[in-house]
């Protein structure tokens, strides 16, 4: 899905520009983070001198809690990649380039593909959402009561209010003991 052979892109000239949509695009993104929507947006991929800058911006969503009231939300996430990536075969000689000289680059593999997948995933598992609210203006819990303070228009505890269980319990505490 994300793999894109750039063996043209390579024999043209730098500065040579290829863009591809991104649509619809499902992809398992970790254990705790599943995308609530599919992946949509532009891969853009260039020519340099020397290797291919890939440049992504996409945009999805998480499934994720409101971080006042936790109720379910879908939230909205966007994420810009820029990454160079080298061939692993010269294009002109067909000779494998020497990796040590650059041992953590990203690579083409000898096909003179690109693939995209794992520096989109880590981008997305690593991005902050744009919001975790379900919405701006979300009052959240009620610190004494636990209550939802959306579902309710007039919520006040008085001062000194205690549950009336508490109240017996505490009644109870103070009972002498019984020999
Ligand atoms: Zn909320
Ligand atoms: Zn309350």
């Amino acid at each position: 899905m994300l793999s894109y052979n750039v063996a043209t892109l390579l024999r043209s000239a730098p500065g040579t520009e290829r863009r591809y949509p991104v649509e619809n695009l499902e992809m398992e993104i970790a254990e705790d983070m599943r995308l609530a929507q599919p992946i949509e947006g532009e891969v853009r991929l260039s020519r340099t001198g020397r290797s291919i800058i890939a440049r992504a911006h996409l945009t999805t969503a998480i499934e994720g809690y409101c971080s006042r009231c936790l109720t379910t939300i879908t939230a909205p996430l966007e994420v810009d990649i820029e990454e160079e990536v080298l061939p692993s075969i010269d294009i002109d000689s067909g000779l494998p380039v020497n990796p040590a000289d650059e041992p953590d680059a990203l690579r083409l593999d000898d096909h003179h593909e690109l693939d995209l997948g794992e520096p989109i995933r880590e981008a997305i598992s690593l991005a902050e959402p744009i919001s975790m609210l379900c919405r701006p203006d979300c009052r959240g819990l009620c610190l004494v009561c636990g209550v939802d303070l959306n579902t309710v228009t007039e919520h006040e505890h008085a001062e000194e209010t205690v549950d009336p269980r508490l109240a017996a319990l505490a009644e109870w505490g103070d009972k002498p003991e019984a020999n």
